[in-house]
């Protein structure tokens, strides 16, 4: 069975905004599924729809390979993190994390199997130590911070264990510096739950290094579904090699540089680490900035047209406004058609 699938799905709002254009998608079994996308491109409406909390214009959705239009949010068996998630004022964390049911006991853990074999009491506590909130448990919401109450919404998820999990940014008010830790455990324990995931985030960092598989949108479109790895690594459009990496992809008209000679009908994408900084090189340009990265130095070049960023090596001295060469290995180097923005063979 499949826990979530959408055959061509639109969602249009009254006044005529089209939030999710013809969408296909499916979610397996067990995975953590992400969909990644900038603001404003549909993310929150496609899991609203999911979730039974919208209803779409055209297409349908099927929830365990069955079609769900009919079945109400309460009976949909999915559980949902939403952006800006409700507390309960008046409830304590703890009593916040267990509502709106107290967790039952689940007898068949005592085997060993289905999942951790805690009393209810030591899961809220473990539940909360996950997502830092251990020392909060006596505390009501006016006492947290944003990232605090959201944690909360997460942690009530995490103890209920629906079917299916929805995630709207869960991770948005998560202090930078614990993010990674607590985006690795929560995957973690999810994957440990065997439940199956769509998490929603506009940070590709989080997508790539959550997801198992995942999908990156646009303007309400899916544009490509797959590995991290691979999406990272075979972007099949200029639009998604440009939504995934950070600095983003440089992109330089086969006009002013190609392997043999020009190249006009494409566009080389080269990643910013895939290109060094050198005295000469194939291109020249001025140096406009340097910029200090865990990976190494970064330049950031332009010559009025064009502008790239590359990686400058140490040792290489420099002075902002100096002009410089740039060269990399063409066989790192992504080629699309420079009027559809496809992707396109390698460059030869
Ligand atoms: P963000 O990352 O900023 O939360 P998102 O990718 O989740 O954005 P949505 O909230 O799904 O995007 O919005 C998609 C589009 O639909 C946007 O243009 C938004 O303005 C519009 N939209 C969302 N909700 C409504 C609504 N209730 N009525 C009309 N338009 C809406």
């Amino acid at each position: 069975m499949i826990p979530i699938q959408l055959v061509n799905v639109s969602k249009t709002y009254p006044g005529g905004i089209r939030a999710i254009l013809d969408v296909h998608l499916e979610v397996r079994p067990g995975e953590v599924f992400v969909l990644l996308g900038p603001s404003g491109c549909g993310k929150t409406t496609l899991l609203r729809l999911i979730a039974g909390l919208e209803s779409p214009t055209r297409g349908t959705i099927l929830l365990d390979s069955k079609d769900a239009s009919a079945v109400p949010p309460h009976r949909r068996n999915v559980g949902m993190v939403f952006q800006h998630p409700a507390v309960y004022p008046h409830l304590t964390v703890r009593q916040n994390l267990v509502f709106p049911r107290r967790p039952t006991y689940n007898h068949n853990n005592r085997s060993g199997q289905g999942g951790p074999q805690l009393h209810p009491k030591d899961r809220v506590v473990e539940v909360a130590a996950l997502l830092g909130l251990e020392r909060l448990l006596d505390r009501k919401p006016f006492e947290l911070s944003g990232g605090e109450r959201q944690r909360i919404a997460l942690g009530r998820l995490l103890l209920r264990q629906p079917a299916v999990f929805l995630l709207d940014e869960p991770l948005a008010h998560v202090d930078p510096l614990g993010k990674s830790r607590v985006r690795t455990q929560v995957r973690d324990w999810l994957r440990q739950m065997g439940r199956t995931v769509l998490w929603v985030t506009h940070d590709h960092a989080e997508a790539l290094a959550v997801a198992d598989r995942m999908a990156v949108m646009d303007a309400g479109r899916i544009l490509q579904v797959g590995p991290p790895r691979e999406i990272y690594e075979v972007p099949n459009s200029v639009r998604v090699a440009l939504l995934v990496g950070d600095p983003p992809m440089n992109l330089v008209p086969g006009s002013r540089v190609a392997p043999n000679g020009s190249d006009p009908a494409a566009l080389f994408g080269v990643r910013p680490h895939d290109a060094v900084v050198v005295s000469e090189g194939f291109l020249r340009l001025r140096l406009k900035a340097l910029e200090y990265r865990e990976t190494g130095c970064l330049a950031r070049l332009d010559d009025g047209e064009l502008s790239l960023t590359a990686r400058w090596p140490d040792g290489l001295a420099g002075e902002v406004g100096q002009e410089v060469g740039v060269v990399w290995d063409w066989r790192s180097v992504h080629r699309f058609d420079a009027a559809t923005g496809r992707r396109l063979a390698p460059a030869g």
